[in-house]
């Protein structure tokens, strides 16, 4: 069993999330993506927490920045797929997303979902049905496509509906209200977004993060997942 705890960094700007976390078990850690230093340096002290691992979804700066940092404090071990070896900062172990992954006694299963950028994963621990999305899925939006096309975006979306509906998925960015109005649109104000919004509102205001959400309410809310067509998914995207 792992714990989570959401790191924000880049706050008031990108605000990012890193996140710490714990197999349960055996006190084994990572850190994903780390962000920002001071703030997950903060974290890892509150915690007493000395991180073994640096589980990156993504090459991008706002995600990998503190690779460096991070590792030299702790030893941490960095980790990202081996598409993406060459641009990963600091990278020692260049995973294939076929293989498994052991934080101490929590397996992690690594999905490739190519669209924002091409070799993009997310983190999944399927025992505890939690999943770490990236910039590839966010609270009611989705991550730019950068990289790749509209049909690879499509088929990484699928990946993540046919994961079980009750998965708790944890985004690398706090994007929620970004995506309120085209999940407005797309809904026709729908009673299951306006109830999804006055929450993530609330939680916003007593400095919480929105996530994580179930994807089983995601998949009704986050009109990227709503969708039901490449027609219809190709048609948000355009807006
Ligand atoms: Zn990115």
């Amino acid at each position: 069993m792992i714990e989570v705890y959401p790191i924000l960094c880049r706050a008031g700007t990108m605000n990012n999330y890193s996140y710490l976390i714990i197999d349960k078990n055996s006190g084994v850690s990572a850190i994903i993506d780390p962000s920002e230093t001071r703030p997950i340096i903060q974290t890892c002290e509150k915690r007493k927490i000395k991180p073994n691992y640096i589980l990156n979804t993504h090459h991008h700066f706002d995600h990998t920045d503190s690779n460096l940092d991070i590792k030299k404090k702790y030893g941490a071990i960095v980790i990202g797929n081996k598409k993406d070896a060459h641009r990963i900062p600091e990278i020692d172990i260049a995973i294939d997303p076929q293989e498994k992954f052991q934080l101490g006694d929590s397996e992690a299963q690594i999905i490739e979902v190519d669209g924002h950028t091409i070799g993009h994963i997310l983190w999944y621990f399927p025992e505890d049905k939690i999943l770490f999305t990236g910039d590839m899925l966010f609270n009611l939006c989705i991550g730019g496509l950068f990289e790749g096309s509209i049909d690879q975006m499509w088929q990484s979306i699928e990946k993540i509906k046919a994961l079980p509906e009750d998965t708790e998925f944890y985004p690398g960015h706090e994007y929620t209200m970004y995506g309120a109005e085209d999940a407005l649109w797309f809904s026709q104000q729908s009673s299951e977004v306006l109830s999804y919004l006055d929450t993530a509102k609330k939680r916003l205001e007593q400095g919480y993060p929105v996530a994580p959400t179930k994807l089983m309410i995601e998949k009704k809310c986050n009109p990227y997942l709503a969708a039901k067509t490449k027609e219809e998914f190709t048609k948000i995207l355009q807006r």
